[in-house]
């Protein structure tokens, strides 16, 4: 080809760029290898926010620099959720594979929206695969999204329009404005937030969430769940959908799902399992037990960048009724045409959610599965839970903490006693104990209340972790707490 004045973004100088990206991969490395030795959080320190407060660059820099500019000042202060002694909220720990696979699916760089791609067969394995793993149909469809709440968003999409559409709305084309009756969804007072969210973003109000009571091991109580169903018929309202929990955020609690299931299908409910904790059990030999009955649900949300360990983000919604979950989100203009043949000569994926472009978020999952086989997170799951167990019991064995809910999988809930001490003078010394365990850098729990209670939160979804790990911050805990005392 003529030289030509046009320029491009490809680096001037190939060699220059491939060394730095060698030495780039190799300092990553080193990261990863080494974070049981660094703190698991830095707070970043005040000096560095008028870094980022810089205005727009006008002018480019050389990519050395600018990547000596993220080796100083935003490699040292992440999250944390890698190291070992990361166990706040509910996070996967991801893995080099992940990581390595986000690279090369960014470098090939295809929009996953459509076309006739092999970056598209993996994703429709990765969905199959996922499906396989949580028991539904082949003839379900599924789709991958950013995470669980949109996940959960895709599946109650797919669960209002096919509601709407029993009372004769089209829903896509009438909006929420033509349903005769509102629609009334049910989940438990310990489901995610993201079913709140949802409901406000499909027009139905979260007053069209009705947060069913638990009984004393967090799961929803079935005769509340019967009883407010009845009320809402009573009262006019159509009973359209049960959001079962798989895994709480709080505890870690499965509700029964055969129950809520057997429900369902008698009270005419579309019945959907926020799985993102917990659908994943079902490949868990000593725990799959947990989620029978999963395998019934009309649609399913998981999350692989949570017990799968994909770096983030990738969730997934399965949804049982492939047609209606079509009918949902196809949409064709003219300039999204479809072709036996070419480029476009295949389905497109974006038919099945809200994103139309889509990454290539699939082939970390695809990698890491192949590398390790389902077995071996199966068996990560079941790990993670026994140090769950191991934890409650050193928590039982000292009398000066208190286990302060039943620990049904992964998430241990407890905190240290205050003699005389009221709800109030609890939660302000836990917090005070929480806050020096995270600043000092050795681990990172969380925290929440349990029916008005203040409780320290340790969530265990991480393959680094070793018992010997929550050994440390219960030793941790107590030394901090006679300090406090
Ligand atoms: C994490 C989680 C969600 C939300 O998923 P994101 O991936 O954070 O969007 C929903 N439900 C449950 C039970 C979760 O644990």
């Amino acid at each position: 080809m003529q030289p030509s004045d046009e320029f491009t973004l490809d680096p001037d100088d190939w060699q220059g760029a491939r060394a730095l990206a060698h030495r780039a991969v190799d300092e990553a490395i080193d990261h990863l290898a080494g974070v049981r030795e660094r703190p698991v959080w830095r707070e970043p320190p005040a000096a560095l926010h008028g870094f980022f407060d810089a205005p727009l660059p006008q002018q480019g820099a050389a990519l050395e620099q600018v990547y000596r500019e993220f080796s100083d000042k935003v490699r040292p202060y992440p999250m944390g959720n890698v190291h070992p002694r990361f166990w706040a909220w509910f996070m996967g720990a991801g893995s080099f594979t992940g990581a390595l696979a986000d690279f090369l699916a960014a470098v090939d760089g295809s929009n996953l929206g459509g076309g006739h791609t092999a970056p598209a067969l993996v994703d429709r394995q990765v969905v199959r695969w996922l499906r396989e793993m949580v028991g539904l149909p082949d003839s379900a469809s599924g789709t991958l999204t950013n995470g669980g709440s949109a996940a959960n968003l895709v599946a109650l999409t797919v669960a209002r329009n096919a509601k709407a559409a029993e009372a004769g709305v089209d829903l896509r084309a009438a909006g929420v404005a033509a349903l005769p009756r509102p629609l009334r969804f049910y989940a438990s007072d310990q489901a995610h937030s993201c079913h709140q969210k949802a409901l406000e973003v499909l027009g139905l109000g979260h007053a069209a969430l009705q947060l069913v009571p638990c009984d004393g091991a967090q799961r929803m109580a079935l005769d509340a769940l019967q009883a407010a169903v009845a009320r809402d018929r009573a009262a006019g309202a159509q009973p359209a959908a049960v959001i079962a929990s798989a895994g709480t955020v709080n505890t870690g609690a499965v509700d029964d799902l055969q129950a809520v299931g057997a429900l369902c299908r008698r009270e005419g409910l579309w019945f959907h399992v926020d799985g993102c904790i917990g659908a994943l059990l079902r490949i868990a030999p000593a725990h799959r037990h947990l989620v029978a009955g999963i395998e019934a649900a009309d649609s399913v949300a998981l999350d692989p960048h949570k017990w799968l360990h994909a770096p983030f983000d990738v969730g997934c919604a399965l949804v049982r009724d492939a047609q209606a979950h079509h009918a949902s989100f196809a949409l064709h203009p003219a300039y999204l045409e479809q072709h036996a043949r070419g480029v476009a000569g295949a389905a497109y994926l974006s038919d099945y959610g809200i994103e139309l472009s889509r990454s290539f978020r699939a082939l970390k999952v695809w990698m890491t599965l192949k590398e390790h086989g389902v077995e071996a997170f199966g068996r990560l799951i079941d790990q993670n839970i026994a140090q769950a167990r191991h934890l409650a019991a050193r928590i039982e064995a000292e009398p000066a903490l208190e286990l302060m809910a039943p620990v049904a999988t992964n998430i241990v809930c407890f905190r240290h006693r205050v003699a005389g001490g009221d709800e109030v003078a609890h939660r302000a010394f836990n917090t005070e104990i929480l806050l020096r365990v995270q600043e000092s850098g050795l681990a990172v729990p969380s925290d929440t209340t349990l029916a008005g209670r203040h409780a320290l939160r340790v969530a265990i979804a991480n393959h680094r972790t070793r018992r010997a790990d929550l050994d440390l911050l219960v030793d941790a805990v107590l030394r901090i707490g006679r300090e406090l005392g």
